[in-house]
């Protein structure tokens, strides 16, 4: 089917051409045609970059009513940056619908303006959950007239704890609504907002649920943790002409390693939520127009981005979530080009791999890191490459080039040509000149240490809870939650370890019950606490996310703090 044969208004299929748009995607096409001729709620699913936007912002602009200027179509996503990306896109598809307006809304910016900007009349919102609940609460925004309300990256959002904030908005909002909810992947959370705001939704789905683009390469490399920062810099050295994104687990560990790679001379940058919002404009506005060649992010801030033709992905460490594997290879590969997503594990995370084999459906390749030689040579030949294709302003250099001349007069061709290629290749020999190899040998493989029981002292006894980092839980809120389900200030607390989907704290026995009793009901961000005396021969280190402690070495005390959070024994709250 094409844009023309879906019942779209004329001025918007100009908007269409005029935006280079030939063939509806999949989801569009499945969407579009639909929702005109029989509106209704629908659970879109797809992975990134299928063209979620159009699929739901083409029926909103054929649907609103341009003399009205109140709001008729509100759409949520996750953060600042894609609702202004929704914004600025629909913004595009409707340039020959010059009176509709769209206004964006987000955090972090100046609620005052925004206020007055809604006041001036508009017609589509789209904002973030947090900002807009402000805007309901304080009474600044006229909801009535919503017709249809748009969940974009639902999945996120909810992982971004914004349940509280879509709960509240969702039903602040005319009941006589048509609600879209568009997710890559469809856990637990996103499948109850679907029931209980939802009637009858008919779901879309586009290609394997949880499969990432397919035409996305998926390697790995295995080598030592104390290498990870090595192994990234061959894998960034053996393509010269890389345009991708770095992703790293915690804003932390981004800013380390963005710091080091700028250090060492990369052309790269930071992108994560400690970044004030003038911070994240430049870098992101920067890295689009190709200002920098590697943008090392956290999932959180790199998520939604649009940007086209990234060579590759690389996994500096493997998400806590599987899912956002998903969302991080989908990044590169998009529109029908190839693209490379590399992870850099250690030996301990093979199972891991093979764990988003199973939930993507796709084989990864092991390849070895390469080597200082081939790195050498490769970038020999990209300088050479570099040379040959540079283009000469001759009327610019031309005045300068006799006496240019005349210096390299005694050089011979030979002579001349190694002396330039030296001049940039120097600092790869220099640096590669005697490295050794960073792969581990096969036979080596992930030797399955025996796991030590950590021994509980006295009088304690281990819960677990099924809130974890992943929920961005703090050792803190677990001790208040302690306090609070046990009712007492004094309960002794012994070790509190934090994994990715739980935690396991150790609470004084003679507490224990009412632990367990009162907390039941009680929640975190959206989620009920699940409490239960905690068995050590669950085997739970190798499910999503969560893993022991002990499986990680002493040394390793970088890679530990980033997977697992401990906090000693024996203190009095
Ligand atoms: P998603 O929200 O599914 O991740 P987007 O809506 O951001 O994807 O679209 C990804 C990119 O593809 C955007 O740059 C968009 O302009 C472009 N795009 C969307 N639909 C089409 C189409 N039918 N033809 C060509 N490009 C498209
Ligand atoms: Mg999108």
């Amino acid at each position: 089917m094409q844009f023309n044969e879906m019942g779209l208004d004329p001025r918007i299929l100009k908007g269409i051409e005029a935006m280079g748009f030939e063939t509806p995607s999949p989801i569009q096409e499945q969407f579009i045609p639909v929702f005109l001729k029989e509106p209704k709620d629908i659970v879109g699913l797809a992975q990134t970059g299928t063209g979620k936007t159009a699929a739901f912002g083409l029926p909103i602009l054929q649907t609103i009513q341009p003399f009205n200027r109140v709001p008729q179509a509100l759409i949520l996503s996750p953060t600042r940056e894609l609702c202004v990306q929704i914004a600025r896109e629909i913004k595009e598809y409707s340039q020959f619908l010059p009176e509709i307006v769209i206004t964006p809304v987000y955090g972090g910016a100046d609620m005052n303006a925004q206020v007055k900007a809604l006041r001036g009349g508009t017609h589509i919102i789209t904002a973030t959950p947090g900002r807009m609940h402000d805007m309901i609460r304080k009474n600044k925004v006229d909801l009535s007239q919503i017709s249809i309300l748009v969940l974009d990256e639902a999945d996120e959002m909810l992982n971004m704890g914004f349940q509280e904030d879509l709960d509240a908005i969702l039903s602040m909002t005319p009941k006589e609504k048509f609600t879209l909810l568009f997710s890559a992947t469809m856990p637990s959370e996103v499948a109850s907002i679907a029931k209980n705001y939802m009637t009858n939704p008919l779901e879309i789905s586009v290609g394997k649920k949880n499969s990432g683009a397919e035409n996305v390469e998926h390697i790995y490399h295995m080598v030592h943790a104390k290498d990870r920062y090595l192994a990234l810099k061959r894998v960034l050295d053996f393509v010269p002409e890389v345009y991708g994104i770095v992703f790293c687990r915690t804003r932390q560990e981004t800013g380390e390693v963005a710091a080091q790679l700028i250090q060492d001379n990369y052309s790269a940058e930071a992108l994560h939520g400690d970044l004030s919002q003038a911070q994240r404009d430049f870098v992101m506005d920067k890295f689009r127009n190709r200002g920098v060649q590697i943008l090392v992010a956290t999932d959180v801030a790199a998520r939604g981005l649009d940007v086209n033709d990234l060579t590759h992905v690389v996994n500096y460490n493997l998400p806590d979530d599987f899912e956002n594997y998903t969302h991080r290879s989908g990044r590169t590969g998009r529109a029908g080009k190839s693209g490379v997503s590399i992870s850099i594990i250690h030996m301990k995370e093979h199972g891991r791999i093979r764990q988003i084999e199973k939930t993507l459906g796709k084989k990864f390749l092991r390849k070895a890191v390469p080597s200082g030689k081939e790195i050498c040579e490769k970038q020999l030949f990209y300088l050479t490459d570099k040379i040959q294709e540079v283009a000469v302003n001759e009327e610019e250099i031309g005045p300068y080039l006799p006496s240019v001349f005349e210096k390299f007069n005694h050089f011979s061709k030979e002579e001349l040509i190694k002396q330039i290629v030296s001049l940039e290749f120097n600092r790869f020999l220099d640096y590669y000149g005697n490295t050794p190899d960073l792969n581990i040998p096969d036979s080596h493989e992930v030797s399955k240490k025996s796991r030590q029981v950590q021994p509980t002292l006295e009088g304690l006894t281990k819960f677990r809870l099924n809130v974890g980092l992943s929920k961005g839980i703090s050792p803190k809120e677990v001790i208040n939650f302690v306090v609070d389900a046990t009712g007492r200030r004094n309960v002794e607390i012994g070790r509190i370890d934090l994994f990715g989907s739980y935690s396991v704290v150790e609470v004084e026995d003679a507490a224990g019950k009412a632990l367990l009793r009162n907390s039941r009901g009680m929640s975190y961000r959206g989620t009920f606490f699940d409490v239960e005396v905690y068995n050590e021969n669950r085997g739970e280190r190798f499910q999503r996310g969560g893993r022991r402690g002990d499986a990680f070495p002493r040394n390793e005390g970088r890679e530990r703090r980033d997977d697992f959070k401990r906090f000693e024994r024996k203190r009095r709250y």
